[in-house]
């Protein structure tokens, strides 16, 4: 029986289920057994967040993450200003749904060189931690695949993240591993290892890379589709010391386009079989 198979660890992003609404993913997920999900922040637009709140323990689904905050450089100081009031009203959004963490889409300004993009990330982040500290959520650097350094993430190995995690060094701030941002990188399982050592594991997202992949942003693939190693990316990071839940973000316009309640069932099968 389905009810046997472990999905503890199990956990949706609602952006992998993009067709459907915030209270459609809760129920269907619950419906399928599926313990933890990660909302995407322009779900909560125009929504209660105390009914949010409420649907989400009437289902037993425990929030793992918001996504996302971040976007932190600019030339403009005037719109780092703003991406800091930003930032706070997802920690305000995460604290009222009970989410435990902010994961952060670091940003790029491609006016500037990617150092100063770094630094002003860095700066970004220490600005907000003490709000962060003060709503008791964490937040969560997730490096992206370099072919978003243009204007997405500054951030692009597990290498600069954990250096940024250690050079802020504190237990709020740590880093959102993505197989499908890191994968390629030989050095994967021993920045992995030194991310454990540091407890700066926050969350694990898997997926697959297509190949070829024809959208940058809206082809990925289910785990076992393509070439990631994701149960072995997964054991590295449990030899790291990491037991949290294994989230699902997959973007794909394929995936998108059938019956998403047959995508679910091939979402456990995947995690089953692949993850
Ligand atoms: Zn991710």
């Amino acid at each position: 029986m389905e009810d046997k198979i472990d999905l503890n660890r199990l956990c949706v992003h609602t952006q992998t289920t993009k067709p459907w609404d915030l209270h459609t993913c809760i129920k269907e997920y619950h419906k399928v057994g599926i313990p933890h999900l990660s909302i995407w922040r322009h779900l909560l637009e125009n929504q209660d967040l105390k009914l949010v709140k409420k649907a989400l323990e009437d289902h037993q689904l425990k929030v793992t993450s918001l996504v996302r905050g971040g976007f932190f450089p600019s030339v403009s100081k005037s719109v780092r200003k703003e991406a800091i009031q930003e930032n706070k009203k997802a920690i305000d959004e995460a604290k009222a749904i009970g989410a435990p963490l902010v994961v952060l889409v670091c940003g790029a300004d491609p006016k500037q060189s990617l150092e100063t993009s770094r630094s002003q990330i860095q700066e970004g982040i220490q600005n907000l931690l003490p709000y962060a500290k003060e709503a008791n959520v964490r937040l969560a650097i997730e490096p992206l695949h370099p072919m978003y350094a243009g204007d997405k993430s500054a951030i692009v190995t597990l290498e600069q993240a954990n250096d940024m995690a250690e050079l802020i060094d504190d237990p709020f701030i740590g880093i959102a591993i993505d197989v499908y941002h890191l994968w390629w990188d030989n050095q994967l399982q021993k920045q992995i290892e030194r991310c454990g050592k540091h407890n700066n594991i926050f969350a694990f997202h898997v997926c697959d890379w297509l190949s070829p992949t024809t959208d940058m942003l809206t082809d990925r693939g289910l785990m076992g589709e393509g070439s990631i190693p994701v149960r072995e990316i997964r054991k590295w990071t449990e030899k790291a010391g990491f037991q949290g839940p294994i989230e699902v973000e997959i973007f794909s316009e394929r995936l998108w386009g059938i019956n998403q309640e047959d995508y679910l069932k091939q979402i456990k099968q995947a995690y089953i079989e692949h993850t």
